[in-house]
């Protein structure tokens, strides 16, 4: 049972500046689940132990077996639980003892089935509940093994003996703790089944926010923080990827670097706040109004490079015309009143064998040309 709990939560352990483990959040949750699995299995060996004496008292068993029954249960549980706590099992590849766990209750059930026959029906119901702890995290070959040495067990118990196994039900006492011995057994069974399954959940709860913790770690590790546009390392990265895909394909590409007009006199005028409010703005209107095989990232401060795939310097320059006049007849003055921003751009398109430095290089005599000219307007390399 302790195996098919902790398996489910199996995260490393941190390693902090001072060079000693401290076990993580994960390792932390998965020792609690273990302790709390090796409490419930005292819980089951007690609960066995309780109808055992019920036994007893009717003279139905020897009064020994109840306490011995209990102290093999509970002492193994235990033990198991402080070879897990002390790192043992991860020497073996059955890291979580899952095998010789079964294997000891198996010893303890049949033993006691063997020690006492007249309630041994009590003790081979429990097989069911080891069968179905450790059916959870063993692997096909571990269940067999535990199923031959489960068979050769009942096989000496069953064909070697003499004594027949059986269940007290001579007093009314006796029958009460028969059925509670059947109905305990079932019940057990079903525990398992639910406790793993909510365990189960809770992981498959953890890994969709875990994926969406990675989904968002990749996203920021992309995209400019301010704008939402891509990043410089990324939009970069971007033009070399489409730098070789057009050299490959023979289609064209061009590129256009823009630059908010006057950004600094806006800042200076409406302040900071209210820039980084236009740069939002304008990305999001970029986003909008750019066809989705473009790419658009923040080149630095307040000024963008734009990616036109399968697009010649005409196209390219007509686009950025449009989205020019998109920027200029938005209504700024909802930012601050009298507000109005431009931008210029300079379009560049890539020439056979051109490098990406040389491509933004021309782009960049472009856009100082449109500055020249007056801003507000888009000049061609
Ligand atoms: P030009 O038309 O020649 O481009 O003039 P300009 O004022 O836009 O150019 P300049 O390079 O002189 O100023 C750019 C300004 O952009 C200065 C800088 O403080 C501002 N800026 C850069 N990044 C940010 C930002 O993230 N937020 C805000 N609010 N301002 C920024
Ligand atoms: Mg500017
Ligand atoms: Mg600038």
């Amino acid at each position: 049972m302790q195996t098919a709990a902790t398996s489910l939560s199996n995260l490393p352990a941190a390693t902090p500046a001072n060079g000693r483990k401290r076990p993580s959040l994960g390792a932390r949750r998965q020792v609690r689940i273990r302790r709390q699995v090796v409490g419930y299995i005292c819980l089951s060996y007690a609960i066995d132990a309780i109808l055992l004496s019920v036994f007893a008292q009717t003279g139905a068993i020897s009064w020994m077996i109840a306490p011995a029954y209990l102290a093999c249960g509970v002492g193994s549980a235990v033990g198991f639980g402080i070879l897990y706590e002390s790192r043992l099992g991860e020497r073996f590849a059955d890291r979580f003892l899952a095998i010789p766990q079964a294997m000891v209750a198996l010893s303890i059930m049949l033993s006691f089935a063997w020690l006492a026959p007249e309630a041994g029906f009590l003790f081979l119901c429990n097989l069911f509940v080891v069968f179905s702890f450790s059916s959870l995290s063993a692997s096909a070959r571990e269940t067999a093994m535990v199923w031959t040495a489960m068979t050769l067990g009942l096989v000496l118990l069953l064909l070697g003996g003499s004594k027949p196994i059986g269940l007290p039900l001579a007093t009314p006492p006796d029958r009460v703790a028969a059925v509670l011995a059947f109905a305990l057994t079932i019940g057990r069974c079903v525990f398992i089944g639910v406790y793993s399954n909510s365990l189960r959940q809770s992981l498959y709860n953890k890994s969709v926010k875990l994926q969406e913790a990675y989904r968002r770690i990749e996203e920021l590790a992309e995209l400019d923080e301010l704008t939402g546009a891509f990043n410089r390392r990324c939009i970069m990265r971007m033009l070399e990827d489409q730098v070789a895909r057009a050299r490959r394909s023979g289609t064209p590409c061009s590129v256009a670097l823009i630059d908010l007009d006057w950004f600094k006199q806006i800042n200076d005028t409406h302040g900071h706040p209210v820039g980084d409010e236009v740069l939002r703005t304008f990305a999001i209107t970029m986003f909008a109004n750019i066809r989705g095989v473009d790419r658009f990232g923040r080149y630095g401060g307040e000024e963008f490079l734009l990616i036109m795939p399968d697009t010649a310097a005409a196209a390219a320059a007509s686009i950025l015309d449009r989205l020019r006049l998109i920027v200029a007849e938005l209504d700024w003055s909802a930012f601050s009143a009298g507000m109005a921003v431009t931008i210029s751009a300079g379009v560049a398109e890539l020439q056979p064998a051109e490098l990406p430095d040389t491509l933004l290089t021309r782009a960049d005599e472009a856009l100082y040309a449109a500055k020249e000219a007056g801003r507000n307007r888009v000049a061609r390399a």
